[in-house]
């Protein structure tokens, strides 16, 4: 109920209560006025009643006067007074009998009957003396039946007057007694109007108002502090005080709600933070498998409820592998053709969840809870690769779609110009058809040997195609071509760990090789040349023939100079060529005698 309901009821009470006692004053005002009333009727009756016995005395002493003096004057004195008493006894029959009892209304008019008796007495015995019957009328006034009916009238006014006295007696004390009744029913009243505005007073200030009021600030106070665990109850007051609850409810859950927001923005920030530092490493990344070691780095801590899979096209597009894994995926296979893959088939973002209602795809294993997201990434118009997220709880996987979208757009343009960075260094330092380092690497490579100084031996080996016009003569181009490449993949094997391989140009070939000793670089030379020749060679079908090479090695080790190596060891093909060709010739061992030369 509102305070004001309260407030008005409590008032309409008072004002009734207070018109009661109001009622209850006059009512006892106005049986003290009765009482007043009733003490004047009986006072005015009684002098009434008093004065016609006093005027019976007077007219009965005057008419005695007269009798015993014949005076003229005591005649007219009886005959003033005999008038006097007449009036009186005519005022107290016209008096108002319904304000009298029957007995005294009976008593009233004994006194009149006992009045009238004496006046006629008198009045024939003032007759009788009139007419000379002195005698007789002296005889009647001091008669016995004079005595008897003067006496008598004193007898009736006294009676009268005491049975208006007790009669006014008991008015008197009924009107005490009401005008009491109702004097204590107005206080107690009044009584009961205070007591109902003090405990209203109390109610509304102490348990409607000061408490909830002490509660609600305490309340404010933990909000104030960012205290959101306070519990704001609702009351279900319809008041003041229960909008207040009710808006102080509303601050709690605006508060509530603000944190949240706080939270999530600064959730995202970190997140962003994160996926920044994650594409400027992706930025500074040498190569694939640099990448595939920062990405599960990065996607742990972005994605911490999310396993997941970074995998990479194969060049002829036709199969993903995994390269970095993170949080234990379980669901997706480590390597699957790309059809498999419906977000790479769509070239877009697709769920496989049992709930999505999705088709899901063929590289999961869908007997295994959860859902998947496959995210195909792909820069200038080419995928490159795929993303790849699972969860036991779908609703992780679609919070994070948005940043997992961010990074997914990011990681395919790295792995694009990383395979574009690839490919422009193959095309500087690489030869197209044997896929060897081409002249220009082996150039840096001797500059680098020559620059960098050290102690530990590394030797070069000068290799050439014997008679190789002829293949090309007799098979054509790209069957000499074909030798080429035959020859040119069994240099790069047999190398070995310390080897590189490169074509120096037309059917010639160089292999430096580091930190390799003389002896052992001889041995390499010695297998490479063994090996070819035993490599039968066949183009479309076609035996080939047998192929040999002739090769020159020279070394920086008893103090030669990396900076000659070239010049030697092409002395010594030279003297390989011209002993025979299909041998290995050093330049540290004298072709002819055999004996050391450096
Ligand atoms: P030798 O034993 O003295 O080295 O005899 P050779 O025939 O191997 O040497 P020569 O220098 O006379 O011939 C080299 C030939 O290699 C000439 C050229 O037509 C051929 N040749 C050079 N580069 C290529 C190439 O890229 N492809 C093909 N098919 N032939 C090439
Ligand atoms: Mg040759
Ligand atoms: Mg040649």
């Amino acid at each position: 109920m509102r305070i004001s309901t309260i407030t008005n009821w409590a008032y309409a009470i008072t004002v009734g209560l207070t018109l009661l006692s109001g009622g209850a004053f006059m009512i006892a005002a106005k049986s003290a006025d009765d009482e007043r009333i009733s003490t004047e009727t009986a006072w005015r009756l009684d002098e009434q009643v008093e004065s016609l016995s006093r005027a019976a005395e007077q007219t009965t002493e005057d008419a005695r006067l007269y009798i015993q003096k014949g005076e003229e004057r005591y005649l007219k004195a009886f005959q003033a007074a005999d008038a006097d008493e007449r009036a009186r006894e005519k005022s107290l029959k016209a008096l108002d009998q319904s304000r009298l009892s029957a007995q005294e209304a009976a008593a009233l008019s004994i006194i009149v009957i006992d009045a009238e008796l004496l006046d006629a007495i008198e009045e024939q015995a003032v007759k009788d003396y009139a007419n000379g019957e002195t005698e007789k009328a002296r005889a009647a006034v001091f008669s016995p039946e004079h005595e008897e009916a003067q006496s008598g009238l004193l007898a009736s006014v006294a009676h009268f007057t005491e049975l208006v006295a007790t009669r006014t007696e008991q008015e008197l004390s009924n009107a005490k007694a009401k005008a009491d009744l109702w004097g204590s029913i107005a206080k107690s009243l009044l009584l009961v109007t205070a007591l109902v505005f003090l405990s209203v007073l109390y109610f509304v200030l102490k348990r409607r108002v000061a408490r909830p009021l002490l509660e609600m600030s305490g309340i404010v106070r933990r909000l104030a502090k960012q205290d959101y665990d306070v519990q704001v109850l609702p009351d279900g007051r319809a008041d003041e005080i229960g909008d207040m609850n009710a808006a102080i409810q509303i601050f709690r859950d605006n508060g509530i709600e603000r944190d949240r927001l706080d939270a999530e923005r600064r959730m995202d920030q970190q997140m962003k933070d994160l996926i920044l530092q994650l594409m400027h490493r992706l930025q500074a990344c040498r190569d694939e498998a640099e990448l595939a070691d920062v990405v599960p780095l990065f996607a742990v801590q972005i994605f911490p409820k999310l396993g997941g899979q970074l995998y990479i096209m194969n060049d002829g597009r036709t199969v993903l592998a995994a390269k970095g894994t993170w949080n234990d995926p379980i669901r997706s296979s480590q390597e699957f053709p790309t059809f498999e893959c419906w977000g790479l088939r769509r070239g877009r973002l697709h769920v496989s969840d049992d709930t999505h209602g999705d088709v899901p795809c063929q590289h999961l294993d869908d007997a295994l809870p959860g859902g998947s997201l496959c995210v195909p990434l792909a820069a200038h118009g080419d995928i490159v690769g795929m993303l790849y997220f699972e969860s036991s709880d779908g609703a992780n996987l679609n919070a994070a779609r948005v940043y997992i979208e961010l990074i997914a757009e990011n990681l395919g343009l790295a792995i694009a110009n990383l395979q574009l960075r690839d490919r422009l260094t193959n095309l500087a330092t690489k030869d197209a058809l044997t896929g060897l380092l081409n002249r220009r690497s082996l150039d840096e490579n001797l500059n680098r040997l020559r620059r960098e100084e050290t102690d530990l031996p590394a030797a070069l080996l000068m290799i050439d195609i014997d008679h190789f016009k002829r293949f090309n003569d007799d098979f054509g181009h790209d069957a000499g071509d074909f030798v080429m490449s035959q020859v040119a993949a069994i240099m790069a094997d047999l190398a070995g760990a310390g080897g590189r391989a490169h074509r120096y140009g037309g059917e010639e070939f160089a292999v430096v090789l580091q930190n390799v000793e003389r002896a052992a670089a001889f041995e390499i030379g010695e297998n490479i040349r063994h090996a070819i020749e035993a490599t039968p060679i066949n183009y479309l079908g076609r035996p080939l023939g047998t192929v040999t090479v002739s090769i020159g090695i020279a070394s920086t080790e008893a103090n030669q100079p990396p900076a000659t190596l070239m010049q030697r060891a092409d002395a010594a093909l030279l003297r390989a060529k011209a002993s025979g060709r299909n041998i290995t010739l050093a330049d540290w061992i004298d072709g002819r005698s055999g004996r050391l030369v450096g």
